[in-house]
């Protein structure tokens, strides 16, 4: 067989009147088949068409962000943007008749349970009744993209973006961050009136969405547009608890560790991205000697890993340098009527070129390991789980990063480890924020501050902000731009957190069958809910008492505090 080359990959552009009669013909195919079986052809064509239109649906995505500049492909994107909710409409009408028709146990038969919670999950959390919220809602998370987008600094010799200024706060000069943080704090506060507009508006739009489909709050709709379907806002919340009494001690301790090696009386809120006075450890070489290490290294992890890094990488579904005109960012996207993911980074020379490459890894890995399950809607587990899969490629790839990293290795290791544990409090605390918000939809763009402020004492209590008065008053979450564009999304990068540290927990004792167990999670996709493959993948559910203590006694042996 010859090998898939990304340039193979086609799509044609669906028109919204041939796609909707196609839809008629297979509801008619569905009602009147005979038989089950009948029933079955219909559902396979179903996902035929599907899967063309997600294969179309990413094509145009990621094109787009690989020449923005190009007139052509943004207004495919464009089309793409226009078409998607009407597409959605229509699959959402054929998940109802089937999941709850007269025939749903034989889709559970052939599937398992699973795939009806999925569907559930996607009907109810949209009707044409809320429709004009909903473009609202993208409406004004657009406008906050903007203004942040908008955001130009002169500083150091350099016009730069909000982003571009973010490199900054990890620069060895003290004055240079302290420079940096003034910079955007001043910025935030001349902006904050705005930023409190657009998220009032916000939170009262998705109210309504709730109300409109008869949800006490925006909060269990919130879980429901997530795909949860396994836990509920209160296991959210004890977890919460648990990292703020096991994790938040922890990284005080790291912070006071931390302090004392930059050689401060007081850690300041820019200070806390650098960990040691000789800044942090870079790659040895550049993208075409980093892709060579990259494929040394997955060929030492067995051939699963070395045969898939090949064929990305001999089938050009690697996009990794930074050029003009590219979109920023990394990720990983697929194309399920050919099952070869792509990813997409920016390397800039820093060790977040590592980072994200292991990490998006991951996701592919785990994307092409699942491309024989029985439906499209395995393919992808929902978030929290498929964090897991990409979290986790970044620890089971430790003991090669000398390849990358040679002598600074084990400092490359200990900043890894040291800011996955740190995140966690963050993350929680951003999740913490948006229950209040939503519980209280009518609390006053000055009572969030407040709230934001109470969020910082209990999970980051040794944070500072000095003369920083637009985040000392509550101010920094208005740039976690999660909060304002995907509600509740952000706890899942803690949850994958937790689990993918004890497949690092595992592999320390026992390598082997850490990989195996890792390699099986990846082949089972999205064919269960989050703690049925955490848990048999033999990792502990994040909700489950004690989960945390195991991670973190290893990880402050680990670390020497
Ligand atoms: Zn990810």
């Amino acid at each position: 067989m010859t090998q898939l080359q990304f340039d193979a990959i086609r799509a044609e552009t669906p028109e919204y009147e041939q796609v909707a009669a196609r839809y008629r013909e297979l509801e008619a195919a569905y009602d009147q088949a005979p038989d089950a079986a009948g029933r079955a052809a219909a559902i396979k064509d179903w996902e035929a068409l599907r899967r063309e239109i997600a294969t179309w649906t990413s094509l145009v995505s990621l094109r787009f962000q690989q020449d923005t500049r190009d007139a052509d492909r943004k207004a495919a994107l464009d089309l793409r943007n226009e078409l998607a909710p009407k597409f959605e409409e229509l699959r959402n009408g054929f998940m109802r008749k089937i999941g709850k028709g007269p025939h749903a146990d034989e889709v559970k038969s052939a599937h398992g349970g699973h795939v009806l919670d999925v569907w559930d999950c996607a009907v109810a959390s949209y009707d044409p009744a809320i429709e004009a919220e909903s473009v609202a809602e993208s409406k004004l998370a657009s406008s906050y993209t903007e203004l942040v987008s908008s955001a130009s600094f002169e500083y150091q010799g350099e016009t730069l973006n909000m982003s571009q200024l973010a490199k900054f706060s990890q620069h060895g000069d003290r004055d240079v961050r302290h420079g940096a943080a003034k910079l955007r704090n001043a910025w935030f506060k001349e902006n904050g009136a705005e930023l409190d507009r657009i998220y009032d508006e916000l939170v009262k739009l998705r109210a309504t969405q709730a109300q409109k489909l008869g949800y006490e709050n925006f909060i269990p709709l919130g879980y429901k547009k997530m795909g949860r379907t396994d836990y509920d806002e209160k296991d959210v919340a004890r977890y919460r608890n648990a990292v703020r009494d096991v994790v938040v001690p922890l990284c005080t301790k790291i912070r006071e560790r931390q302090r004392d090696a930059l050689g401060l009386d007081t850690l300041m809120a820019w200070d806390e991205s650098v960990s040691d006075p000789q800044g942090n450890p870079k790659p040895k070489g550049d993208h075409d000697w980093m892709v060579e290490r990259a494929r040394e290294m997955f060929d030492g992890m067995g051939d699963e890993l070395g045969g898939f890094f090949r064929l990305m990488s001999d089938g050009k579904f690697l996009d990794l340098k930074s050029r003009e005109g590219k979109a920023g960012g990394g990720f990983c996207t697929s194309f399920p009527t050919h099952g070869v993911p792509f990813i997409f980074a920016n390397f800039n020379g820093t060790k977040g070129d590592v980072e994200v490459f292991t990490h998006e890894m991951g996701h592919a890995f785990q994307n092409y390991s699942s491309r024989n399950q029985s439906t499209m809607d395995y393919f992808w587990p929902t978030s929290e789980a498929a964090e897991v899969h990409s979290m986790s490629l970044e620890y089971l790839t430790y003991p090669h990063m000398d390849k990358f990293f040679g002598e600074d290795a084990d400092r490359f290791r200990k900043v890894h480890l040291e800011g996955s544990l740190t995140f966690l409090p963050y993350g929680v605390a951003v999740d913490h924020f948006q229950h209040l918000v939503y519980e209280n939809p009518s609390a006053t763009p000055a009572e969030r501050l407040e709230m934001w402020q109470e969020m910082e004492r209990t999970y980051l209590p040794h944070r500072q902000w000095g003369e920083m008065d637009r985040m000392s008053a509550g101010g920094f979450w208005q740039g976690q731009l999660h909060i304002y564009h995907v509600p509740f999304y952000y706890i899942d990068y803690t949850l994958a957190g937790v689990c993918a540290m004890q497949f690092w927990v595992k592999a320390e004792q026992d390598r082997a069958a850490a990989m195996e167990a890792y390699k099986t999670l990846c082949t089972r996709g999205g064919e269960a809910p989050f703690q049925d493959l955490v848990r048999s993948a033999g990792l502990i559910s994040p909700f489950d008492e004690g989960c945390l203590d195991g991670v973190v006694a290893q990880a402050s042996k680990v670390l020497g505090v």
